[in-house]
């Protein structure tokens, strides 16, 4: 099958060209797919895209105008599909369910364990050969409460992580799992989760109801200098509020992989660039705040994963003109 690939980075062409077994052929495009890079797909009967690619209903359109029936994402949340029109256009929509939850959950332990230990700030002192421990203090995790919103693969992980530091994990999701409290967490009503956490974590999908799930009211119930992790999705936070609770002291730590306005600067060098995001550089003046670019799911087995499941789901289509990992708009 002929793939256009977009946002295609040194490391995709790499870990898909050596997943691709069956002999398809790939074009790669740096660009990210919009409407305007739409007519790229030209002569391609598939295309593959990332989460900053926008699948919107006009560019599907041009898909179906150019005959290209198979979206493929590379990666779990398709958020930024338009999947009615998708399904309107008769194109099929693919992805990738899961292809490390441990590495995106060991990467929110390492948010946690960077803000409270303050790694961040100490590596830069040390550095600049200051080695003095003022401001430094963190806390013992040992006996602490950890919320875990969303216990889908990731957060089960994080769950089973965060009981091995010895904390009280209680966690919410809309389908609670069996398995969650077998292995000793406990779910609680969502205001309870709010009222008792230091510390929470979002596993949960960015949806149209889960949009600004944080926001100043969820952040008023919170306990005082909460400590907020986000690896899932940057929109299930309305980053203005949570500016106004670092500033009053409500929120104690914020450390983000996800950021709602991340699309064209996450994934990007701007380091000759003037940012133009006043949001975002008001988060990076605070102390206590952790930013990083989408990270949580770069280790070498998700990268191998995620291209070895891109191409058995083309195949497969291309094959049986059906794919197991198929979207459809009533998966959550
Ligand atoms: P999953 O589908 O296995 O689990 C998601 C869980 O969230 C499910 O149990 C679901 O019932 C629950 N849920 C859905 N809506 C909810 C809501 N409103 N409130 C509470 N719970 C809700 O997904 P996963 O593989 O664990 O991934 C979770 C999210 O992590 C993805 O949606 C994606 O956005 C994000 N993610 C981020 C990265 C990264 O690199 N930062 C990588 C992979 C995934």
């Amino acid at each position: 099958m002929k793939i256009a690939v977009f946002s295609a980075k040194s490391y995709d062409k790499e870990y898909l060209t050596r997943a691709n077994q069956q002999g398809h052929e790939l074009t790669f495009f740096e660009a990210r797919l919009s409407v305007e890079t739409a007519p790229l797909i030209k002569g391609h009967a598939a295309c593959c895209v990332f989460v900053h690619d926008r699948v919107t209903r006009d560019a599907l359109e041009i898909f179906a105008k150019e005959n290209c029936t198979l979206l493929a994402l590379r990666c779990a949340g398709f958020n930024n599909v338009d999947i009615e029109a998708a399904q309107e256009f008769g194109i099929h929509v693919v992805r990738v369910p899961a292809y490390s939850p441990h590495g995106v959950a060991e990467f929110a332990v390492s948010l946690i364990m960077g803000l409270n230990r303050k790694v961040h700030r100490a590596h830069h002192r040390v550095r600049e050969l200051n080695f003095s421990l003022e401001g430094l203090t963190g806390f013992d995790l040992f006996g602490k409460t950890v919320g875990v919103i969303g216990t889908g693969k990731i957060g089960f992980c994080f769950a089973q992580i965060m009981l091995g530091f010895g904390c009280k994990v209680i966690c919410y999701d809309l389908h609670p799992n069996k398995e969650v409290e077998a292995i000793g967490a406990k779910y609680v009503p969502l205001e309870s989760l709010f009222a008792e956490s230091d510390i929470i974590s979002l596993h949960c999908p960015l949806t149209p109801s889960s949009r600004y799930f944080i926001n100043q009211s969820t952040l008023n119930r919170m306990k005082n200098g909460v400590m907020l992790i986000n690896t899932s999705r940057g929109e299930l936070i309305k980053t203005q509020d949570v500016i106004q609770s670092l500033k009053d002291g409500k929120v104690g730590y914020l450390g983000i992989d996800v950021y709602e306005e991340e699309e064209g600067i996450f994934f990007e060098d701007m380091s000759s660039s003037i940012v133009k995001d006043d949001v975002l550089s008001r988060l990076l003046t605070f102390p206590n705040v952790l930013i990083t670019s989408h990270q949580a799911f770069f280790t070498d087995e998700a990268l191998m994963n995620i291209a070895k499941t891109t191409m058995d789901n083309i195949t497969e289509f291309d094959e049986n003109g059906s794919c197991e990992n198929e979207v459809s708009s009533t998966v959550n």
